[in-house]
């Protein structure tokens, strides 16, 4: 067996974009991904399809594998022959024991890269506009732990020297020991007058920042609710923030966009974001298949006559219906015209047309209840129903139509299929209210996020979510799963996207 690889990368702070070349070279070629806690998610849409993810975070109480289990996986991953990657956060070497876990592999033998990383330490402040060293204020930066050992600070910390230290301290996992730490050093006579700074979730969209002195730190970040992660941040260098801040002055800082996946203007749309403050989680890129079994939509085409309506529920559902009439050597001319053709909403009812197709019709509103109501005037009892939809349609539809009375017949025309890792994302950061704006593109980027988000209680999910699209069309796809876009580009174009988007913004400040 072929001997495997360790890449020990360091992810950077947090946000996507302070990564290496290197650390993205490394994750496009793994097999494994060991990955931890602060390591931004949308990173891992780097990786090679088929790639394994290994989630091995630590949580401020809860350790869920033991460093030693860590030591070992690694040993084991890359012992298998397999290109692993340690994804770290930060830099692998600046506390986060990544030096363990390269002695561990050197004593198994097995090969090691190491790819430094972006310091918190470093970045962190640098967000916040606080350089950590700056000509006649700061000529030194030291990088300690806050971390608790043990009841005390760990006492390898020679805090007589640190009180007297005229740069810049940086403290890391402190947040919890910030007013031991001051005790500390004032206790042993720095100034209490001494500029200080707390900032927690560095770089991304959640960024505080607390400001003070020694002597009003403590309070000032209990008063504002900090919490881990945070740096804090000692010495005159933090009164240069007021001057130099800047990332929380960008017209999308404090926004996590959710942006398909690239294909093609994808890319475009979240480069533009992301120049703009916001942070952008990717979400792949559904892939429509054909269904595994054609046989229901065969026979439901060999009697389509037997049929008073074919309702269909979405483009995709139009597209793969009429795909396989025309594998059959047939076109609209099989649909007898005694059937009624009914369309969800206005993209499904402008594909039918532009297949020549009259649409006999279409409910004047999409919400499910409404949308019920205007169905069971039109289609009556005692009438068939073909319903050509997606392997995993929401079922009311078809549920209410035979309540009515009527014969339904569904038949997968299409499957969806998605990456249940990537989904899983999207879903947690929306039930944890850390996705804030939804962009569309097209209605198939509509059509393939709401499948993922199947069967869930949309409204719930998507309480207090700015949605944009790039136009009318796309809108109206929005529609059909009966919500409203909040934002909608007079110029449809990623860049008419991206200043509908400032100008709503802009909006929004103004009348607060
Ligand atoms: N190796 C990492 C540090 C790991 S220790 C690095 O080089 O950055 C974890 C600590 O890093 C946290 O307790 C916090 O102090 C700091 N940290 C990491 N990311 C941070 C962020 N985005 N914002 C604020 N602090 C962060």
């Amino acid at each position: 067996m072929k001997a495997g690889k360790v890449y020990l990368v360091g992810a950077g702070p947090g946000d996507a974009g302070l990564i290496t070349l290197k650390g993205l070279e490394a994750l496009a070629q793994a097999d494994v991904v060991v990955y931890d806690r602060l390591v931004n998610p949308s990173l891992l849409n780097h990786c090679k399809q088929g790639v394994q993810l290994i989630y091995v975070g630590k949580l401020p109480d809860r350790h869920i594998l033991s460093q030693e289990e860590i030591n070992s996986l690694l040993v084991e991953l890359a012992t298998s022959g397999r290109v692993v990657v340690r994804l770290k956060g930060g830099d692998p070497f600046v506390f986060g024991r990544g030096g363990e876990e390269a002695l561990a592999l050197k004593k198994a033998g097995l090969p090691l890269e190491i790819v430094p990383g972006i310091t918190s330490a470093i970045a962190v402040p640098a967000y916040a506009g606080i350089p950590v060293t700056h000509r006649g204020l700061s000529s030194t930066f030291t990088v300690i732990t806050g971390h608790e050992g043990e009841g005390k600070i760990n006492t390898a910390i020679d805090w007589d020297r640190l009180a007297k230290d005229p740069g810049t301290l940086v403290f890391l996992m402190g947040v919890e020991n910030l007013p031991l730490i001051v005790r500390n050093l004032v206790e042993r006579g720095q100034a209490v007058a001494t500029p200080a700074a707390v900032v927690s979730w560095g770089t991304r969209p959640e960024q505080q920042v607390v400001l003070g002195t020694l002597a009003d730190i403590v309070d000032k970040t209990a008063a504002a609710k900090l919490s881990a992660p945070a740096v804090i941040i000692i010495g005159q260098v933090v009164g240069l923030r007021e001057q130099l801040r800047w990332y929380e002055n960008l017209p999308f800082f404090g926004k996590r966009f959710l942006v398909t996946r690239a294909r093609g203007q994808a890319a475009d749309l979240s480069r533009r974001l992301q120049a703009l403050g916001g942070e952008v989680l990717e979400y792949p890129a559904i892939a429509i298949e054909p269904p595994l079994d054609w046989g229901p939509l065969e026979q439901a085409l060999n009697e389509l006559a037997s049929f008073d309506w074919i309702f269909f529920t979405s483009v995709n559902g139009v597209e793969f219906f009429f795909k396989k009439l025309q594998d059959r050597g047939l076109d609209v001319r099989a649909i007898p015209l005694k059937v009624q053709l009914g369309a969800i909403g206005p993209a499904t009812r402008q594909s039918l047309e532009q297949r020549g197709l009259k649409v006999t019709y279409v409910p004047a509103e999409y919400r499910a209840e409404a949308l019920a109501l205007g169905l069971g005037e039109r289609l009556r009892p005692g009438q068939k129903v073909l319903l050509p939809r997606a392997d995993l349609a929401r079922p009311w539809l078809a549920e209410y139509l035979v309540q009515r009375g009527l014969t339904v017949t569904p038949v997968t025309v299409y499957r969806t299929v998605a990456s249940s890792a990537a989904a899983g994302s999207v879903i947690e950061s929306l039930e944890q209210g850390k996705l804030h704006v939804l962009t569309f593109t097209s209605p198939s980027t509509v059509n393939n996020f709401f499948a993922l988000l199947k069967g869930r209680d949309l409204a719930r999910l998507l309480r207090g979510v700015t949605i944009a699209c790039i136009g009318p069309v796309t809108a109206a796809a929005v529609c059909d799963y009966g919500l409203t876009a909040d934002v909608v580009a007079s110029e449809y174009t990623i860049p008419g996207l991206v200043q509908a988007l400032k100008d709503y913004y802009q909006r929004r400040e103004r009348d607060e």
